[in-house]
This record gives structure tokens, C-alpha cells and sequence, in this order.
């Protein structure tokens, strides 16, 4: 199974993707990791994307096409994978059309407003990645994650402003994919505003 998950900032393609690699067994690429870890070990290619990630705005496109040109040779992807967070441009989608044939493009649908309210309120662990929310999902012990104790923090990229910078970049140049995807009769929409288990429930009845 050769899947896309498409959706903006927030929409809970992360969430959504964990529980398809268990379903599916099948990795998930995330471009988004990819590029944190970068910026964390202070590669060459990490530092190039710094900035671009710091103000919200997408890193330039051949960058990450080379990326998951890469990490699509790998092994573990030859059954299938779950791309998250990556084509974000119709430049990506092309390049990721000449390398590899996808089943499903998946589009979780959501308003703006719940973006906004769901990423300013976004806390996650400095240690292990796991995400919780200062309303929604509280951690057990206020700023420590539940999994492995490590310490909660706000992303740069999670404050109110850059978060609105994040969804008009993905209004103008993400969403164009939509259609991109439903032309080629690729796409199943979701609603991304119910609980995570529902939009699972909702994902494997479509695919299936
Ligand atoms: P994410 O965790 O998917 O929201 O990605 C965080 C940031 O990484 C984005 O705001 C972009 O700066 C960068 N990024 C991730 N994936 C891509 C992509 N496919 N194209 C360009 N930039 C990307």
C-alpha cells in the first residue's frame, strides 16, 4: 500500500499515520522529521532548511525530492510507505510521480480555525517526539511527557503567527494538489475535524 497523506499543518497526518503503520505495516516517511533531524545533528542540507522552517515557509523543492528519492530505495519501503507531509508542491508531486506509483492519496479536510486552535496549544516531548495538548490531551505531569519523562516544548513553527504564514503557504501551493490527486482519480477525502480513532475508522473503511 503506497499512500499519501495530505492535509495542512495540524490536520493530523502525523496522528493518522502512526496507526496506519500498524495496520499496514509500512513505513512513514515524514519530510518534516526528516528536516528536524537535519537541523538538530547541523548538516549541511539541515542548516539550508533552517531558515525556511524557522519563518514557516516550505524549503526549496529539490531538497526534499531528493530526500525521499533517497529514502524511497530504502529496503523497508518496497511493500509500501505513508508519505506525510510530502508532496507539498505540484514541482514534488511530478518528481514523485516519476519514481514511484501511489494507491491512495489521502486528504484530511479541516477549517483553518481548528488548525490554529489545535497547533497554538501543540506541546510535544524533547526527547521522544510524542505529541499532547495544553487542552485536549494534557500530559499526566504538567511540561513532562507521559511516555518517557522528557521535557515538553513548543515548536518555533507552533506560534499563532507562523502557524497563519503556515496555512496560507499550504492554501497556496499544498491544497492545488487536491485537485491534482482527484483527476487522477487518487483521492479519499476525509473529515479530519472528529476524534483520531474516527478518522482511522473512516480511512480503513475508504481504503478498503
Ligand atoms: P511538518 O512537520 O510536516 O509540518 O514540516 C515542518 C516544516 O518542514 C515545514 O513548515 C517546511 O518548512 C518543511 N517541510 C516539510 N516537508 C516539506 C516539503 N515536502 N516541502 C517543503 N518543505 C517541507
Amino acid at each position: 500500500m503506497k499512500l499519501i497523506l495530505l492535509g495542512a499543518p495540524g490536520a493530523g497526518k502525523g496522528t493518522l499515520a502512526k496507526k496506519l503503520i500498524d495496520k499496514y505495516n509500512i513505513p512513514q516517511l515524514s519530510t518534516g522529521d526528516m528536516l528536524r533531524t537535519a537541523v538538530k545533528e547541523g548538516t549541511e542540507f539541515g542548516k539550508k532548511a533552517k531558515s525556511f522552517m524557522d519563518s514557516g515557509a516550505l524549503v526549496p523543492d529539490q531538497l526534499v525530492i531528493d530526500i525521499i528519492a533517497e529514502r524511497l530505495k530504502q529496503k523497508d519501503c518496497k511493500n509500501g510507505f505513508i508519505l506525510d507531509g510530502f508532496p507539498r508542491t505540484i514541482a514534488q508531486a511530478d518528481a514523485l510521480g516519476r519514481i514511484a506509483k501511489v494507491n491512495h492519496v489521502i486528504s484530511l479536510n479541516v477549517k483553518d480555525e481548528v488548525v490554529v486552535h489545535r497547533l497554538s496549544g501543540r506541546r510535544t516531548c524533547k526527547a521522544c517526539g510524542a505529541i499532547f495538548h495544553i487542552e485536549n490531551l494534557k500530559p499526566k505531569k504538567s511540561g513532562k511527557c507521559d511516555s518517557c519523562g522528557g521535557e515538553l516544548f513548543q515548536r518555533d513553527d507552533d506560534k499563532e503567527e507562523t502557524i497563519r504564514n503556515r496555512l496560507n503557504i499550504f492554501n497556496a501551493q499544498t491544497k492545488p494538489l487536491i485537485y491534482y490527486y482527484s483527476k487522477k482519480n487518487l483521492l479519499v477525502n476525509l473529515d479530519a475535524e472528529q476524534e483520531p480513532d474516527k478518522v482511522f475508522e473512516e480511512c480503513v473503511e475508504k481504503l478498503s
